[in-house]
């Protein structure tokens, strides 16, 4: 028998198991009573880039009155960290679902009209590229493939893993890169074109593989993204719109950046990187829905940190939500952002099904959990392609040994989009005014 605590005893306290239990079961506790796990964590500024609901909607408020014309013509000026008022800095609420596209799109729609065309159009490019890397995940299995071979090869390289090392510690010699290394490290963010400067200078000048700077970025990025990251890298080094670029240039730095930099000895010329022919589209990964009128446990992700928002969901009978105990504290950027997403996810949860949160330590302890409570399915937020699916893998195998089916809810917005995410973003962006009526955006 798992060491657990039944939804109707009082809570437990501490994040071990009780004194004289075997560590190695599975272990979950009520939440209540408990520190908040944002305690755990070192500050962090909500209002910078949000990853609660309310800190998010306060950051919307405060972007509407320049999410229309002004964005189109600023958005692309990096004034520097502290300075990012031009853009919305809502990507790691977006990412999380903690605001939905729709939540998003709503009021900056209802302000700015046809104004807002260039902010919504950029929603939609995250839209994209989450359909388009469902539609081939097999790009991101490749990346990781390549990742093991260039290290292998980086171990037998020294003048490759010192030019690496330069990169990462931002020691170039490069101004604006060394610039931007430190700001992705210190704040987990870059503007989007400062994004594009450092992945095609990494690329393109530094002559350094695109999958090293990809996971660069997803190690230190608080917004960190499967789709959005791995395919942005692709579409800098001219593997996404094949044999395409983007080429860094030392005048446009300087403009766009007020004259903070004037970066010497860049790449001339883009020389894209050898790469295999693209797969074609596959239908996305099926995912079982959840039935109505069976007992259910809710279990939060970072995939999905609202789930008490939709509403086909609210009559399921939930007995118990739960999230898996990330651990340590001692995290970056992004796994910070996850605990306090996820933490106050479980809190909303709580409230809108009436039943108490659990933190489980790992896939046997949400099983264990959900056998107590009584429940027969599992449900999340729709685990999309990227580091999520190797927990899904776990949770689903414990849960099968324990006769508990797992069932992910896919949003609409996902359903509706994706299918014209297979191949360039024009094909999506003509469908922009149609989605938005099917999201009831539009007429
Ligand atoms: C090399 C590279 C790596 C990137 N990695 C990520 C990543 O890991 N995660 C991530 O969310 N975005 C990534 N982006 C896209 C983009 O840089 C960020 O989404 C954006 O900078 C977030 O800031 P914001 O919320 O202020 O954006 P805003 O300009 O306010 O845009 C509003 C929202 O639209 C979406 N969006 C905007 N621009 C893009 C874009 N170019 N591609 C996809 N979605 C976009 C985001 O959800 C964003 O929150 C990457 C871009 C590049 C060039």
């Amino acid at each position: 028998m798992p060491c657990c605590v039944p939804p109707s005893q009082p809570a437990r306290t501490g994040a071990q198991p009780p004194s004289g239990a075997d560590p190695r079961r599975p272990f979950f506790r009520q939440r209540e009573g408990l520190p908040r796990l944002s305690d755990r964590l070192p500050a962090m500024r909500a209002d910078h880039h949000p990853v609660t609901r309310s800190a998010a909607f306060a950051r919307l408020d405060q972007f509407l009155p320049g999410a229309g014309a002004a964005y189109a013509v600023r958005r692309n000026l990096d004034h520097g960290p502290g300075h990012h008022h031009a853009v919305s800095r809502l990507s790691a609420a977006i990412g999380r679902r903690v605001l939905s596209e729709a939540e998003v799109l709503t009021p900056v729609l209802t302000r700015h009209g046809k104004d807002a065309a260039s902010f919504t159009s950029e929603v939609f490019w995250r839209t994209y590229f989450k359909g388009w890397l469902e539609a081939r995940p097999t790009i991101w299995h490749a990346w990781l493939g390549a990742l093991d071979r260039i290290d292998a090869h980086l171990a037998d390289n020294d003048t490759l893993a010192a030019r690496h090392l330069a990169a990462v510690r931002g020691e170039t010699g490069i101004d604006c890169f060394d610039h931007w290394i430190d700001e992705l490290a210190t704040t987990g963010y870059l503007h989007n074109w400062a994004r594009m400067q450092v992945a095609s200078i990494w690329i393109f000048t530094l002559e350094l593989p695109w999958e090293l700077g990809a996971r660069h970025f997803l190690g230190n990025l608080i917004d960190g993204d499967a789709a959005s990251n791995t395919l942005s890298w692709r579409w800098v080094a001219g593997l996404h719109t094949r044999g395409k670029a983007y080429l860094a240039d030392p005048e446009r730095i300087a403009r766009m950046t007020g004259g903070r930099f004037a970066p010497v000895g860049l790449a001339a010329r883009a020389c894209i990187p050898d790469d295999p022919a693209l797969p074609p589209a596959q239908p996305p990964r099926k995912a079982l829905a959840p039935t109505p009128d069976v007992a259910t446990l809710v279990w939060i992700t970072p995939e999905d940190c609202a789930l008490e928002t939709e509403t086909a969901l609210h009559a399921l009978p939930v007995k118990a939500v739960a999230m898996l105990d990330p651990g340590a504290a001692d995290a970056g950027h992004g796994a910070r952002a996850d605990m306090i997403a996820q933490s106050d996810a479980l809190d909303r949860a709580t409230t809108q099904w009436g039943v108490p949160a659990y933190l489980a330590d790992g896939p046997q302890a949400l099983a264990a959990l959900a056998t107590e409570c009584g429940a027969h399915q599992v449900l999340t937020g729709r685990v999309a392609t990227g580091p999520g699916l190797d927990p899904l893998i776990a949770v689903r195998g414990a849960l099968r040994r324990s006769g508990i089916t797992l069932v992910e809810h896919v949003r609409a917005w996902d359903r509706n989009a994706w299918p014209h995410a297979t191949r360039g973003f024009f094909a999506l962006r003509e469908q922009i005014p149609q989605l938005l009526a099917q999201a009831g955006l539009a007429d």
